[in-house]
């Protein structure tokens, strides 16, 4: 049986960028730039006062001068069409366009209120051309390059494309994957369950971790596990770049969903992992139209996942969503997980590497992981009330409080 290092290399062998699309500022937000964005006009566009006081010219004031007419006051939005002659300043307020005329600005607790119309410098007060001015092209120079290919998008950055005028923008685009939730015992979640019947919390667990990791998730009805029902249901699952089904791929009577997708064309990769929980997982490639020389279709990952909720959880943070980064250009390394102390002793029996759900709590001046209370890879709860599961090597082994563990988070960090 494969290790997981080795399934999640396998999976990652099949995970390519996304080709580029034009999407808006809204839907861009973490993406991969796929062009260089060039300014459409210096920032700030005119020369601009940083603070709020009088325009005027450094010279005059070099020149010995101390005394100013006020002849204009100049607010943000307004652009000042007269030019300053010596011997006069203008009002201005912060984010205001200079005058002509005017190379700096003083702040207005730094001069004499004379009048309304005369203000007077200090003599002590020295005047520098530039100073509390932001000078035109400053920030960026027209057709400057500000945000270069290739650089992931955070908010700063969707700001800076909003101020050179793209509300378009190419992009690597969010994957779109579809969600399968497949067995005869599964209501929706707005039923009341019959007595052999449970509701179908897995498709909102994935759809917000899908969520999460930047997916677009979808999810499909319940599949009944007979081959007719799960096969309509799979073939409307592989329009998507992901396809996740849940359930029916352990060894069981009713776990048709390996053989059913074989039958849609989907050629498996790997099936079963050493792993606890999540060791039923199932993984394949349906190949592209040029691959296949085929009628076209696109090429769609199929990740089936064990039904229980957690082993969803565990194999969709170790597999799926790494996938998902892959898919919208982004790489992520397995070994990167964080280390944290144990906070107390554990022990796994299971013969596979087992992730058990924890909570980071504060001992000693530092984060350990404290394992919670729970009932196995059936136990949900158990789940909601972690920050994250913690991997016990294989067993039998038992690990000391304090033991350094790899921590796989819930939540984006
Ligand atoms: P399976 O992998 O189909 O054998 O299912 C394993 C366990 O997961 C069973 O107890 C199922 O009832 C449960 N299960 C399967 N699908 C779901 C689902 N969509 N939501 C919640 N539990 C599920
Ligand atoms: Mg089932």
């Amino acid at each position: 049986m494969l290790n997981a290092d080795e399934a999640f290399r396998q999976v990652m062998t099949w995970c390519h960028a996304l080709p580029t699309a034009e999407r808006s500022l809204e839907e861009s937000l973490g993406a991969i730039l796929a062009e260089d964005v060039l300014a459409d006009q210096d920032l700030p566009p005119f020369d601009k006062a940083l603070v709020d006081g009088y325009a005027l010219s450094s010279v005059d004031a070099g020149n010995g001068l101390r005394d100013f007419n006020v002849s204009q006051t100049i607010r943000a939005g307004k652009f000042p069409t007269d030019e300053l002659i010596t011997g006069q300043t203008a009002r201005i307020m912060t984010g205001a366009p200079l005058p002509q005329g005017a190379d700096s600005v003083i702040m207005w607790e730094h001069v004499e209120t004379v009048n309304n119309d005369l203000i007077r410098l200090p003599v002590e007060r020295l005047i520098k051309a530039g100073q509390n001015v932001l000078a035109r092209g400053r920030e960026i120079s027209q057709g400057q390059v500000v945000l270069p290919k290739s650089l992931r998008l955070n908010g700063a950055a969707i700001g800076v494309l909003g101020s050179v005028g793209r509300s378009r923008v190419k992009i690597v685009p969010q994957p779109r994957i579809r969600i399968v939730p497949t067995g005869d015992e599964l209501v929706e979640i707005d039923q009341q369950p019959g007595p052999a019947q449970i509701r179908n919390s897995n498709a909102y667990v994935l759809r917000s971790l899908i969520e999460q990791a930047g997916g677009l998730p979808e999810v499909l009805p319940i599949a009944k596990d007979d081959p007719e029902s799960l096969s309509e249901s799979l073939s409307a699952g592989l329009y998507a770049d992901i396809l996740i089904v849940t359930g029916g791929v352990s060894a069981g009577e009713a776990d048709l969903v390996p053989d059913t997708l074989a039958s849609l064309g989907v050629e498996p990769v790997f099936h079963k992992i050493r792993l606890k929980p999540g060791k039923p997982l199932w993984f394949g490639v349906r190949h592209s139209a040029e691959e296949l020389g085929q009628k076209p279709v696109r090429k769609v990952l199929v990740f089936g996942l064990p039904g229980n909720p957690v082993s969803v959880i565990v194999n969709f943070l170790l597999f799926v969503k790494p996938a998902i980064m892959a898919l919208r250009g982004i790489s992520t390394d397995p070994v990167a997980h964080r280390t944290v102390p144990l906070a107390e002793a554990v022990e796994n029996r299971d013969e596979r590497p087992s992730y058990i759900p924890a909570r980071l709590a504060r001992r000693h001046d530092r984060i350990a992981a404290d394992p919670v209370n729970w009932a196995g890879s059936n136990d949900l709860r158990g789940a909601a009330l972690a920050d994250g599961f913690i991997l016990i090597p294989s067993g039998p082994c038992r690990l000391a409080a304090g033991s350094s563990v790899s921590f796989l988070p819930l939540l984006p960090s």
